[in-house]
């Protein structure tokens, strides 16, 4: 490494959010995948990106050239980056590298998203986060070599502007912990058996970028916190013993930062870094502390992760003070403030928020905000605590303001969940309910189904932002809906499904639409965040108690009921959902407002059942998504969140019919909680994995309705009969016929119309063969 070391800033973040304050990022990329704006274009938008943001963020108060500002950009992933430059692209996109194997911004983005049979590249859940990352392919026959000059250019241009930025780059042993094997490896292959021959190609990385100016890097290794990957924690530490002594031992490069938030450091991965020869280490205080028994860290600097990176609160800066203090302890050479994780999981800005409530306005932090935290912090640890008393105290005077204000806390909300007694979670014996829902709905074996949304095309989104804009009446957007849910509900009796659903043609999004209709949450404008590609979401502020003001569904479903004689679904999202996709209070355990949710959907089902539906369906598909990386933790949360949808759900008279919709297959970890939720018919992905979970489903003993997806609704193919018939065939092989449904993977909102129309049909053939046969 380069001499004398270079110092770590007193203060950083681990990375910003890189969409561009209005989705410029978005804009651009889907203008060139469709051809209008050429890849200079592209570029150039991209460029002035990077350099609003160090701007931007220098003006928050990070310095220009002491490594504070991250350059965390990515046109699509960070994983895809991390991969794409070490050469790690899969056989089947091999024609679309360069002459000297390079991987450009067209094989990268085909990677990301298919061409003709090849497949993109697997999309999954960035640990416990709701941003998708893209699966690497490793293989024995990965041949590893640098491919694209993407990081190294990226630091060039920031110091060519006069920055000196520190590059963030997923580290090598969680680029293998999170990569699967490819189609041509031996079976029980593991990719991380690869790290020494990847090793040397993240060597010649680190020396290009300090060729190009970088005095610090930083190295991401969340997987080193993570008790639910593939490798075990000792085992993922090992690697990371291995990496970091080789990495570390190069003479040609930048200081090292390693990074590993989202939760605790494992003890042995602590141990490991500790002992590695790298400079600083990032720890998230937020989600975890520092193992007990932790060894010292001799000169290496200590980041401590102290400012959430993943919720949009202010934030308490005096108890954010007191734990960086405490770290002092641990003999570390220095101790530097940061955001627990990058700032891609919250939005950009809350100034840009002006029709928020000011009071609720005032007690957030979005991305510059708790970037401004940070620079505050690191003045304190600079000049003394004394510096920066004014802005402590202003953050707690904002606490107290949250703490006191109307609507935080509501008396009978309270009062409601503090009286809930056993009773409340329970919807009685499931031999009862069935009897009773046989009688009630006459249903034939093999019923059919939707998963609720019907495509929402161009003319829906048109007339909702028309209505939104003012431009037609609530009437007339009414008129609209009715219109749209009665040629559905035809649809949908012409192609001769059993149990219809409404179409979900008023809502926006599943969880928003709700958030909007209760009390407690609030909505931005321009609160959009990553969740994959050029994919934002704009998750919806759970600030207060939650309480229902008025039936949200009821009017909708009735209407849809009055148009057939065919049982109607009602449509409802789940509890856990409704968290997992919002910004949710810190302030009290999330069992308690996954409680408050629940009794709201309590009254809505009350309700619908009252106005004569009597098929119901609550949709938790966030349920495995939240489920905690640490295995400790996992009891505990599987227990609130299975307890809030029985909360949900129990008041349910027995003749009423009760599905939920989970939108994954890996029934592994919680096939015992979905068991737990008691529904009496849940539906699951299945097609895709050419109904490989039917047998999981058999083995677990689940005995209740099961509908596996016959349908994969994530490509645009349209399913034959036959090959749906296959499924059902092996669906009535393994199971009890009077279990299966038949169902698509998912709702239907992001097809078009003539496959769709062609594939319920087809899976209607196929149903029907399938019952003459059984
Ligand atoms: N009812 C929802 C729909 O059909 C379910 C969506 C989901 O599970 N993500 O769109
Ligand atoms: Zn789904």
């Amino acid at each position: 490494m380069t001499d004398p070391r270079p110092v770590f800033p007193k203060g950083t973040i681990l990375g910003y959010p890189r969409i561009g304050r209005r989705r410029e990022l978005k804009r651009a990329v889907e203008s060139h995948w469709a051809g209008a704006l050429d890849a200079a274009g592209l570029e150039r938008t991209a460029a002035d990106l990077r350099r609003a943001t160090r701007e931007r963020l220098a003006e928050l108060g990070l310095g220009r050239d002491d490594s504070s500002i991250p350059e965390s950009f990515s046109f699509y992933d960070q994983v895809l980056d991390a991969a794409t430059t070490v050469g790690a692209l899969p056989e089947r996109f091999a024609g679309l590298r360069g002459p000297d194997g390079e991987i450009g911004l067209a094989a990268y983005f085909t990677a990301a998203r298919g061409v003709g049979d090849n497949a993109p590249l697997e999309m999954t859940k960035w640990f416990d986060t709701n941003y998708h990352y893209l699966v690497p392919e490793i293989g024995p026959e990965t041949v590893f070599s640098l491919s694209s000059d993407r990081l190294v250019r990226q630091v060039a241009e920031a110091k060519a502007d006069g920055y000196t930025v520190r590059p963030v780059v997923v580290g090598p042993v969680t680029l293998l912990a999170l990569a699967k094997a490819t189609d041509a490896a031996p079976a029980g292959f593991d990719p991380l058996s690869r790290l020494d021959d990847l090793l040397p190609v993240y060597t010649q990385l680190l020396a290009a970028l300090r060729a190009a100016g970088a005095e610090w890097v930083q190295l991401d290794e969340p997987a080193l916190v993570s008790e639910s990957l593939p490798a075990a924690p000792a085992v993922l530490a090992d690697a990371a013993s291995r990496a970091y002594a080789q990495l570390g031992g190069s003479a040609d490069r930048p200081a090292i930062l390693v990074a590993a938030g989202y939760a605790q450091l494992s003890p042995e991965a602590w141990t490991a870094l500790a002992a590695a020869p790298v400079e600083a280490l990032a720890i998230d205080l937020t989600r975890g502390s520092v193992p007990a028994g932790a060894a010292g860290l001799g000169d290496k600097t200590l980041l401590g992760g102290v400012v959430d990176g993943r919720n949009i609160w202010r934030g308490d800066l005096a108890a954010a003070w007191a734990s960086l203090q405490s770290l002092r302890e641990l003999g570390a050479a220095s101790v530097s403030a940061g955001t627990s994780t990058s700032l891609q999981h919250v939005p950009h800005d809350v100034a840009d928020e002006a029709s928020l409530d000011p009071r609720l306005a005032s007690w957030l932090a979005f991305a510059d905000q708790k970037t401004a935290q940070v620079v505050t912090l690191a003045r304190g640890l600079a000049d003394g605590r004394d510096a920066i008393d004014a802005e402590v105290a202003e953050a707690s005077a904002a606490l107290s303001d949250r703490r006191a204000a109307p609507g935080v806390s509501d008396g009978a909300v309270r009062a409601r969940t503090a009286s809930l007694t056993a009773d409340d979670f329970d919807r009685g014996d499931y031999a009862t309910r069935v009897a009773a829902q046989e009688e009630a709905l006459a249903l034939p074996v093999l019923p059919t189904t939707t998963i609720g949304s019907f495509p929402q095309t161009g003319d829906i989104r048109r007339a909702r932002a028309r209505h939104g804009k003012g431009e037609l009446t609530t009437e007339e957007y009414e008129g609209f809906l009715r219109d749209e849910i009665a040629r559905v509900v035809a649809l949908q009796e012409d192609i001769g499904l059993d149990v219809l659903v409404h179409g979900e043609a008023e809502r926006n999004d599943m969880v928003q639409y709700f958030a909007e209709n209760l009390d407690g949450f609030a909505v931005t404008q321009n609160g959009w965040v990553q969740s994959y590609g050029s994919r934002a979401t704009r998750p919806s502020i759970l600030w207060g108690d939650v309480s229902r003001p008025a039936p949200i569904t009821v009017a909708w479903s009735s209407f849809a009921q009055s148009l057939t004689d065919k049982p109607m679904k009602g449509m409802l999202t789940g509890p856990v959902t409704i968290l997992a996709w919002s910004f949710v209070r810190d302030d009290q355990p999330l069992a308690e407002t996954a409680n408050q949710v629940a009794l709201a959907l309590r009254d809505e089902i009350a309700d619908l059942e009252a106005a004569g539906i009597g098929v119901i369906q609550v949709d938790e598909p966030a349920l495995r998504e939240l489920l905690p990386l640490k295995k400790d933790a996992q009891p505990a949360y599987l227990e609130w969140s299975v307890d809030s949808f029985r909360l949900a759900t129990a008041g349910a008279a027995a003749p009423t019919q009760v599905h939920t919709h989970l939108c994954y297959s890996e029934f592994d970890v919680v096939i015992d909680a979905i068991a737990a939720l008691d529904a009496d018919v849940t539906s699951i992905e299945a097609a895709r994995s050419r109904g490989e979970v039917i047998g999981d489903i058999r083995t677990s003993g689940f005995s209740h309705g099961v509908g596996p997806g016959v349908y994969d609704i994530h490509s645009p193919r349209v399913p034959s009969v036959g090959e749906v018939a296959d499924l059902l065939d092996r669906a009535v092989a393994e199971l009890p016929l009077r279990q299966v449904w038949v169902n698509p993977d998912c709702g239907l909102k992001t097809r078009g119309y003539d496959e769709t129309v062609e594939s319920l049909r087809n899976i209607i053939e196929a149903t029907r063969a399938t019952r003459e046969t059984v």
